[in-house]
């Protein structure tokens, strides 16, 4: 039997969208696990945690135990970082956001990725010196892939779309490694980005269907090069289509009035809920 997934951030109340989502990971004949994705101290509240356990037991879920929580995961991203730091894949960006804008802006027409414009990779071409110098200094810098060896590395690969992304591509997709330029993988504040921390603990987990929403369909472009570089077990895909509000955006964890807990507390019940986001009017 496959194992997938639900990994919200507990950065606020979960909406219409999570449950949606949930649900879908939790009916796919998988076995369903929950993950708790709180590596942004800054965003994540123990109160949102607490309600993403009773919003689901709510919505009449069950998930395997343990519930895996990426913030006691630290030891684990730092190792596969050590592992990319090794064969030279990663390198400090000492850049601020100010001066990678200034950058970009001075190139004019400049690549743009899923995140928006591209790293133009101004640290890449420093030397071995003068980045020990500003790390000596105490600047604070990120680390980041360096994309274009990492393709030389990795060579052509391809991941299993079950689902269908945001044009419906299903089947085997082939990888554009370049896609998000020299993404970061980690900073000071947050040891481990959420591309690396995804790879690290699917793997740890045993999941070889990730399901998950079609926003994130280009994630899967990044995450199987990372799967690649570190010698992980590549899962299967299948992402999902989004339901989206009147106006046809995406749910927003900031509209207080689609989240469960202001449903519920409106009389709504969980039936009610599961026939909203699955009737066809979702996209
Ligand atoms: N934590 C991510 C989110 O809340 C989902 C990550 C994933 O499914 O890969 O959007």
């Amino acid at each position: 039997m496959p194992t997938t997934r639900f990994a919200p951030s507990p950065t606020g109340y979960l909406h219409l969208g999570h449950a949606f989502a949930a649900l879908t990971a939790a009916r796919s004949g998988s076995r369903f696990l929950v993950r708790i994705e709180d590596i942004d101290a800054t965003r994540c509240r123990p109160e949102y945690e607490t309600a993403i356990f009773e919003d689901l037991a709510w919505l009449g879920l069950s998930w395997e135990l343990p519930v895996l929580r990426q913030s006691y995961r630290m030891a684990a991203y730092a190792a596969a970082l050590e592992r990319l730091k090794a064969e030279e894949l990663v390198y400090p960006c000492f850049c601020t956001r100010a001066e990678i804008a200034e950058e970009i802006a001075r190139a004019g027409d400049a690549p743009h990725g899923p995140d928006g414009a591209l790293y133009p990779g101004t640290c890449r071409h420093l030397s071995a010196a003068e980045r020990s110098e500003k790390i000596a200094a105490g600047t604070p810098y990120a680390l980041r892939l360096d994309a274009a060896k990492a393709t030389r590395v990795v060579g052509p690969l391809s991941f299993a779309e079950y689902g269908a992304g945001p044009d419906g591509e299903t089947g085997r997709i082939m990888v554009d490694p370049l896609l998000f330029g020299d993404v970061v993988l980690a900073r000071k504040e947050t040891p481990s980005a959420y591309h690396l921390a995804v790879v690290v603990d699917d793997a740890f987990q045993g999941v070889d269907r990730v399901t998950r929403g079609h926003d994130l369909f280009a994630a899967a472009h990044i995450q199987r090069v990372l799967q690649a570089l570190l010698g992980l077990p590549e899962p299967a895909y299948a992402h999902h289509l989004l339901i989206l509000d009147e106006t046809g955006k995406k749910f927003s964890k900031r509209d207080r009035a689609v989240t469960l807990r202001a449903l519920r507390q409106s009389g709504a019940t969980a039936d009610d809920i599961i026939r909203r986001v699955f009737s066809p009017r979702r996209r």
